[in-house]
């Protein structure tokens, strides 16, 4: 009779001891929705987890079916973390109520001011910079100087741009708004319209590849989209120039995150954010799609560094958001599709 009660405590304490050997009931976690896609994240998040034993899952989609879901959800959302590209994203997501502040010494050494939300709801990652791309064979570089020199006559039909559906261009014209005052930005963005070789192209790389074909003197794009396009065939007739140098500087935008308001980890989340800006993480982040690091004290890769130093433009990128629906009327006034 003892025998056997005995080893009915010994079963019921294997089976106890088992149930969290083979659920880890207490492991920390960290939901994630990303608009980057899945081999620009991964990486990062396998090295959060080696070093701290916090697991991530992660969804991935167009931002705007997230940002969808997110809202829909509302306070049943799993997700702890919204990472997207573009302040423009970001902002709307904070208006929205989707995300909440978060008051972080670490993030704000790691990210310079003018990257990050100024309520702390969002974080920029890594700088995406929108630059000017010329042929080589077409034009030296010397008779380049700014974005607002694309509107003078002298570039008659030789501006190739992207379509003003693109959030890219929205968040140029709207920063370009936030600095010149409306008037003058529509002077501007007037002048490119007239100035275009072409209709507006689907995406940056399209725009280049007529510019690369002589369609075309020089578009704006984002370096990483010349990056990729370089690789494939390096000896196109393109390369980049940084404008405004003498000014204000060049349209930087980013890639960022914000955590949810109603996730249930998000002092893991947070975590995970922290170690995202750290130099351990940071080219990581930045390299695998050919970006710029946010965190100063990190060099960016090698191949893009070829590209040279630049000044970056400091005003805070949430104006891209405050004035994205301006931007996006002012481009429909003037005709730019
Ligand atoms: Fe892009």
């Amino acid at each position: 009779m003892f025998r056997s009660n005995l080893n009915r405590f010994f079963v019921a304490i294997f089976c106890f001891v088992s149930l969290f050997v083979i659920y880890p009931v207490h492991a920390e976690q960290v939901i994630v929705y990303s608009a980057r896609i899945e081999q620009l994240i991964k990486p990062m998040f396998d090295a959060f987890t080696k070093e701290t034993g916090i697991r991530v899952k992660y969804t991935t989609d167009k931002e705007g079916a997230l940002f969808a879901r997110l809202k829909a959800e509302g306070k049943n959302t799993p997700a702890d973390m919204l990472i997207t590209a573009d302040a423009g994203n970001l902002w709307a997501a904070a208006q929205a109520k989707l995300l909440k502040p978060v008051d972080s010494a670490i993030l704000n050494t790691n990210i310079p001011s003018h990257l990050r939300d100024p309520q702390n709801e969002w974080f920029g990652l890594s700088i995406r910079a929108r630059t000017l791309v010329y042929n080589t064979k077409k034009i030296k570089p010397d008779i380049l100087s700014t974005y607002e020199a694309l509107a003078e006559p002298q570039w008659n039909k030789q501006l190739c741009l992207r379509t003003s559906k693109k959030v890219y261009n929205q968040s140029l014209v709207a920063m370009m708004i936030a600095e010149y005052g409306e008037a003058e930005a529509e002077k501007i963005v007037r002048g490119w319209v007239n100035n275009l070789a072409v209709d507006p192209l689907s995406d940056d790389t399209r725009a280049m590849e007529f510019v690369a074909a002589g369609r075309c003197d020089v578009t704006i794009v984002n370096t990483y989209y010349y990056g990729r396009l370089m690789k494939k065939d390096p000896t196109l007739p393109l390369a980049i120039f940084w404008p405004n140098q003498e000014g204000s500087g060049v349209h930087v935008n980013i890639s960022g995150a914000g955590i949810t308001r109603y996730g249930r980890n998000s002092q893991a989340a947070i975590k995970l954010l922290e170690f995202l800006s750290s130099d351990k993480a940071q080219n990581l982040f930045a390299d695998v799609n050919m970006e710029y690091p946010v965190n100063p004290r990190i060099k960016p890769d090698p191949f893009v560094a070829a590209w040279g130093d630049f000044k970056q433009n400091p005003m805070n990128i949430m104006k891209a958001g405050e004035l994205q629906t301006t931007a996006v009327k002012l481009m429909d006034r003037v005709g730019y599709r």
